[in-house]
């Protein structure tokens, strides 16, 4: 058997149908895979060996005895570690969750145990989701396995990394301001961000309740599709879920048809402060959904300019309320609880310990930003800024199904670049970012590989509400083509990692 771990997602449903394989193998292969790797690539904070690998024997049993399983039965996840999994440790990034173990599972979590997907364990993030790089983890950085000495995004920087290191061939992610799509983007993977409310935020570890979306990450658009449609659909545990059936994505990524598809080019996304490489991989791609039948108009969003200061207001100020939660009584850590230090002393030398730079930032911009005699002035501005961002898309869609820009203004930069630039580092989600606000269904593909530095580019699409079906629809249009020019998906490319033993 050629090595399990270069199988995509429904390669590998197929070989254990036919009987060719087990999961428990095709689990070991990505065990022993991260251990030869993630020395290296640090894209796991915790692997839950034993765990896997009895899931993994469940799934033999209950084929073995004639169970009829989903498409997904038996193959192996990483999962972001901001999801809470019954008795798995689980941090979000964060030393202040350090020794975590949830008492329960999240929906994302219950529906990917139902459907026999393996979860290898947890992965790598920005603390607290907060950061474009990974760098802000409590636990170091992951490293792009592209180019070991750049970043591979973030916050989801492990979730992308392990599938472009071939530790799995799928993850889990979550997207707030662009954590799926811009590490996809760095990583030559598929990262997609469904619309918001369409997949459950029940047990997940909230950043900004009003944008955070739980999403799937893939080498293929298929396999992207395969996990969304086991994760996605209506949960009565969340209450802005959206009760509506899951819209057709694996079909859509089967079709990969743009005929007569009407797409429109953000003019807004793109030009001055966009990398040349990644321009000309942006522009190659429309032409060639041109040449596949799509009809491609320049499309003006003018308040997209205002979308990063309002989700920097927007998204402060629900995170420094949602981080309340972690005061030192209820969760993981607890410092200077002595008998000498009375509560309020405990919590503030808990917080100053378990938090890092950036939630401290965050924190202390969202409460000035919601205090009395600012708030109209700062939050209730942006709000304002939110609605006239969904109105320029509500607009858009009138005119196309689907619109596109970059996914980020450049590739992956160096670990240690823009650690110290919080606003270089926030520029990453220009052209992410829109779509939480307006809640948006958006995703990356990768289109190829930038001349100057040879690292991958993501053509991003964004499709209106309860739409996902047309981001599939076009990304398939745009792998299968490119693989006629790449030999395959562009993760073909990338340079082998060196192993440990
Ligand atoms: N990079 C963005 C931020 O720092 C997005 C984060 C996310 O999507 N979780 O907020």
């Amino acid at each position: 058997m050629s090595d399990l771990t270069r199988k995509t997602a429904a390669e590998l449903s197929e070989l254990m149908a036919s009987g060719e394989t087990s999961s428990v193998e095709i689990t070991q292969a990505h065990l022993d895979r991260i251990t030869a790797t993630d020395t290296a690539v640090h894209a796991f904070l915790h692997v839950d060996t034993d765990g896997a690998l009895a899931q993994a024997a469940d799934v033999d049993k209950r084929r073995a005895a004639g169970e009829k399983l989903g498409p997904l039965a038996g193959v192996p996840l990483a999962l972001k570690d901001v999801l809470t999994q019954d008795g798995v440790p689980t941090t979000a990034g964060s030393r202040i969750l350090e020794g975590w173990k949830p008492p329960y599972d999240s929906t994302v979590v219950k529906r990917l145990k139902a459907a026999g997907i393996v979860i290898l364990g947890k992965t790598n993030m920005d603390e607290f989701a907060m950061g474009s790089s990974t760098e802000n983890s409590a636990y170091g950085p992951t490293h792009n396995p592209w180019d070991l000495a750049r970043i591979p995004g973030g916050s989801g920087g492990g979730s992308s990394a392990a599938i472009s290191a071939y530790q799995a061939p799928l993850a889990i992610g979550t997207d707030t301001g662009g954590s799926i799509r811009q590490p996809a983007a760095f990583t030559g993977t598929v990262g997609v961000k469904p619309t918001y409310g369409g997949t459950s935020r029940y047990g997940l570890i909230a950043l900004a309740s009003s944008l955070d979306t739980p999403g799937p990450c893939a080498r293929t658009t298929l396999d992207a599709a395969l996990l969304h449609e086991v994760i996605a659909g209506h949960d009565p545990m969340d209450s802005t879920s959206i009760d509506q059936p899951v819209p057709p994505v694996v079909e859509a990524a089967r079709r990969g048809d743009v005929n007569g598809l009407r797409i429109g080019v953000v003019k807004e996304l793109g030009g001055e402060g966009y990398q040349p490489g990644v321009e000309a991989r942006f522009h190659e791609a429309v032409e060639l959904l041109t040449k596949l039948g799509a009809e491609v108009v320049e499309v003006s969003c003018p308040h997209f300019q205002y979308a990063l200061p309002a989700y920097y207001l927007i998204l402060p100020s629900e995170a420094s309320s949602n981080l309340a939660k972690f005061d030192a009584m209820r969760f993981g850590l607890r410092v200077g609880d002595d008998g000498e230090n009375d509560a309020e002393q405990v919590m503030r030398l808990t917080r100053e310990a378990g938090f890092g730079a950036e939630v401290k930032r965050r924190i202390m911009l969202g409460t000035h930003a919601l205090s009395s005699g600012y708030y109209d002035a700062y939050y209730g501005q942006a709000q304002k800024v939110r609605t006239l961002i969904a109105r320029d898309f509500t607009r858009a869609y009138e005119q196309v199904d689907v619109l596109v820009s970059p996914a980020t203004p450049t590739t992956a930069f160096a670990i240690g670049d823009r650690v110290n630039d919080p606003i270089a580092m926030y520029k990453n989600d220009l052209c992410t970012i829109p779509s939480n606000l307006a809640g948006n269904a958006a995703a990356s593909f990768p289109v190829g590989l930038a001349d100057e530095d040879g690292l991958p580019v993501g053509f991003h699409v964004m499709a209106p509400v309860m739409r996902d079906d047309l981001l599939y629809q076009v990304g398939a249009a745009l792998e299968s083509a490119l693989a006629d020019q790449w030999g395959g998906v562009l993760m073909s490319k990338a340079p082998e990692l060196e192993v440990t033993r």
